[in-house]
């Protein structure tokens, strides 16, 4: 080997180690306030035409934040001023904040720990998968006659996706209805994994709620996507998908799959991409994925008891229900009651720093339509109600601290969301009564 072919090899190594979030120099995000319908359909258009991605999904009288890469500032900018939308900087260096949240987490990890006596708990600072299935083995183990843990499948990169089954009765009593919640589907939403964990930690060790236990059994998958959401730590902070290669030629180039697109309901006919290098890619076809399948079965098995499914998202203080289309489903009205009931519960336990939870119909209030995804497969198998909540955002940051949700907010979306998901799961209960009696 020639001393400049090792040298090379060498620099590249490096590069390799050293530089994290080397592909996010220069990209900014905006904070983007739109006035009308037709400013948000204007929206849609550039989103696609520029690649643009949404770390908040502005809506109607509400400011939303949007991440640009280098390459678009500029005709995004000239754009959003001719259609008079607007727009200011809300960073100017994603990587440089993305180092800075590395370093607030690995303190706010320590913190954590050392509140909690050495142990690493999953709902208190932004885990890894491991620590996150360790703890849902310590339920299982600890806790087995109200707990067991399922090894579901193996994701594609080999991880086990666990999920926890909650029941005083070994899930025998036909009579209970069944709350659904999973979260991390999509890698990057670190958030949504923590209200899942605090529900847990809700139900088994530190019950307050004893009717809940009493009135349903629950099915709890924290990480949906482990490979996905493992790959953050790793590779790249901001990844969405899975991580396979799902036999498309240039899904080698290109990993991973958009599982909140890849289930088999009006699959790929909007809100996606036939692109494997597109965030919103759907597949080869419906259910590619193995972790799609995986919360396809836990439906199909429980679909004729389950009053409620619920998956977390982020970022943006909303309760979106179907159709991904945007057309209304029959129990409109009650979809809406709930997510009300749910949303009026999390605003009054909420911090002045999160803007308050909006409630509406998915494809309408972000103005985008979606296909393939999980709340509509859910809700046209039979689950009487389907809810995408995303997750709150600070509103202001000009100190901004932590880029991506400072973990120092974890403990507070979990308290405020755990109660909204009391009363979700009391009125989801008590309409499922009525429409079974
Ligand atoms: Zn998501």
């Amino acid at each position: 080997m020639s001393v400049t072919i090792r040298l090379l090899l060498f620099v590249a190594l490096v590069g390799i180690v050293s530089g994290k979030h080397e592909e996010y120099i220069g990209w900014k995000s905006y904070y983007v306030e739109l006035k009308s319908q037709t400013q948000l359909k204007t929206l849609r258009t550039l989103t696609s035409k520029y690649e643009i991605d949404a770390l908040v999904h502005p809506i109607l009288d509400r400011e939303g934040i949007l991440i640009v890469k280098p390459e678009h500032q500029k005709a995004f900018e000239q754009e959003a001023k001719a259609e008079e939308i607007a727009y200011r900087i809300h960073v100017d260096d994603i990587k440089r904040h993305l180092d800075h949240d590395d370093r607030i987490l690995q303190k706010h990890r320590r913190k954590s720990m050392n509140r909690s006596g050495g142990r690493r708990l999953p709902y208190d600072s932004y885990q890894e998968i491991e620590v996150i299935n360790d703890y849902l083995d310590y339920i299982g183990e600890t806790y087995p006659n109200v707990a067991k843990v399922v090894d579901a499948a193996n994701s594609f990169e080999g991880r086990p996706i666990k999920y926890v089954k909650i029941s005083t009765t070994n899930f025998e009593d036909e009579s209970k209805p069944i709350i659904y919640i999973d979260g991390g589907m999509h890698g990057r939403e670190r958030i949504s994994p923590p209200p899942v964990t605090w529900a847990i930690h809700k139900l088994v060790e530190n019950v307050t709620e004893k009717d809940l236990l009493e009135r349903f059994d629950w099915i709890l998958l924290p990480v949906a996507n482990p490979d996905g959401y493992q790959f953050t730590f790793t590779t790249n902070r901001l990844w969405r998908k899975s991580c396979s290669n799902d036999q498309h030629l240039l899904s080698t180039v290109c990993l991973g799959v958009d599982l909140n697109r890849n289930f088999d309901f009006y699959w790929n006919t909007a809100g996606t991409s036939d692109s494997p290098c597109s965030d919103t890619y759907a597949g080869s076809k419906p259910f590619s994925e193995v972790e799609a399948r995986v919360v396809r079965d836990i439906l199909h098995e429980n679909v004729h008891r389950m009053a409620m499914y619920v998956s977390f998202h982020s970022f943006g203080s909303m309760i979106l229900y179907p159709w991904g289309s945007g057309h209304l489903p029959p129990n409109a009205v009650e979809l809406r009651e709930v997510a009300t009931v749910i949303a009026e519960e999390i605003n009054k336990h909420s911090i002045p720093d999160f803007p308050r939870y909006f409630v509406g119909n998915s494809a309408l209030m972000i103005g985008n339509e979606v296909s393939g995804d999980a709340e509509d497969y859910a809700y046209n198998l039979g689950v009487p109600l389907a809810f995408t909540i995303k997750l709150p955002y600070p509103k202001v940051t000009s100190s901004l601290e932590g880029y991506l949700l400072d973990p120092m907010y974890i403990g507070q979306v979990c308290r405020e969301t755990w109660e909204g998901l009391i009363v979700g799961a009391r009125k989801a209960g008590d309409l499922f009564k009525d429409k079974n009696n």
